[in-house]
């Protein structure tokens, strides 16, 4: 596989969104040759959408693929709020029944399939790391999780990590035309970059992949290089509006975050992914041919594929072949917003089977198995910030257990 111009070219999607214009302008300011417009920001939703993944009533957002916990995925042809869609006229009538039996299948399924998820990102397990609840609640009310999202504080992040990819790797636009595009896009960033990594070379924003508890997850690995001694290091970038290390609680889902980067990353090279897998998680059709552009920019990676069965035939190959160590060090590093300084740098200690109890755990909430949770009394504090906590039942339960605990103490 050839790299563009020496540089390894990251191609991503371009999407016709308004929603993110703004903050795609000014980086196209900053970078005027390159558009830098990524798939994991925005959904892959052209003039005459493909059905994005978790477009329903319910779930007009949803968390994106990019696993920064910072990251937003928005499609404007579908963000209308639910109140918005019921106020579609008499024309969307039959459209409105058959939604409304959907939901209604729906709210009796588990929550993959009441969110119509049919995959997860890492960074979803590692807000459920921060409140469980909360992100139940992001899901049922997509609106005031992207209030959430939009904030300053998030764009800002999103800013510093696009900045630090840019420093090696050049953003391409492209056109999709299906969720078969879009994939493809990801698989042929994913083969590419993975060459890089064979020939020693760093790179950043890798997406990763792969089956835990029965559930496909999803991640992007900010950065992969190898150090002077030749060890194989994870580096996330974690960015801060304040000059201070985050705490212990956050600390905690992010070290989740990068030990199950290191468990995806390492099952794909190992060849422990299969190809039916990825397939029958996302229910993409095989023989599905490419648009043009995606066509186009496969044979300009040196790959002769038509169809996304033949592009993932090709990979799952690769990977047979390809000899890459497994990750070594894990490191978090921590930015200020304000001038881009570090922080400080952690060095997470991979602990496997803590990590698989964890992830076991969240899983079972998205498959139905247990109720949402929200957080232990001991991390109350949470709820201070937390933009649901009017209407948190998980909060008002705990309230009125304490309260009993008090009334009970008192008559002792
Ligand atoms: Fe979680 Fe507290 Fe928010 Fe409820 S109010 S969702 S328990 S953080």
């Amino acid at each position: 596989m050839k790299s563009m111009e020496g540089r390894l070219v990251c191609v991503m999607v371009w999407a016709a969104s308004t929603i993110c214009c703004s903050f795609l302008r000014s980086w196209m300011e900053l970078f005027p040759n390159h558009a830098v417009v990524r798939p994991d920001r925005m959904l892959p939703c052209r003039r005459k959408p493909e059905r994005c993944e978790g477009d329903n009533a319910h779930t007009l957002y949803r968390s994106s693929e990019s696993d920064h916990g910072t990251d937003t995925a928005s499609c404007s042809e579908h963000g209308q709020s639910p109140s918005q869609l019921s106020m579609s006229g008499s024309g969307g009538d039959a459209q409105c029944e058959s939604n409304s039996n959907k939901r209604r299948r729906q709210d009796k399924g588990t929550p993959l399939e009441r969110f119509d998820r049919k995959h997860l990102s890492v960074t979803d397990l590692t807000r459920q790391a921060w409140c469980e609840q909360q992100v139940f609640y992001g899901l049922e009310l997509p609106h005031i999780q992207q209030l959430r999202d939009d904030a300053p504080v998030v764009k800002a992040g999103s800013s510093i990590h696009l900045a630090r990819e840019l420093e090696i790797q050049d953003i391409v636009p492209i056109n999709i035309e299906s969720r078969e595009d879009s994939w493809a896009v990801k698989l042929i960033n994913f083969l590419s970059m993975i060459q890089f990594l064979q020939a020693g070379e760093r790179v950043r924003e890798l997406p990763v992949f792969g089956e835990v508890e029965g559930i496909l997850l999803v991640g992007v690995i900010d950065e992969l290089c190898y150090s002077s001694s030749g060890e194989l290091e994870l580096r996330e970038l974690k960015t801060r509006a304040q000059p201070t290390f985050p705490s212990a609680a956050q600390r905690k889902s992010y070290h989740l975050q990068v030990s199950v980067y290191k468990l995806l990353f390492e099952a794909l090279v190992k060849g422990q992914l299969k190809k039916d897998t990825i397939v029958q998680h996302l229910q993409l059709q095989t023989e599905r041919s490419f648009g043009s552009e995606v066509m186009l920019h496969a044979k300009k990676m040196g790959l002769f594929v038509n169809t996304f069965g033949e592009l993932l035939d090709l990979i799952f190959l690769n990977l047979t072949y390809i000899e890459i160590p497994t990750i070594d060090v894990l490191k978090i590093e921590y930015c200020y917003q304000a001038d881009a300084s570090v922080i400080g740098t952690e060095v997470v200690r991979f602990e496997e089977k803590r990590v698989v109890k964890e992830l076991k755990h969240y899983c079972s909430f998205w498959k139905g198995q247990r109720e949402a949770q929200g957080v232990d009394i001991e991390e109350a504090w949470k709820c201070r910030s937390c933009d649901f906590a009017d209407i948190c039942q998980w909060r008002e339960k705990k309230a009125e257990e304490a309260v009993a605990r008090n009334r009970a103490n008192h008559r002792k």
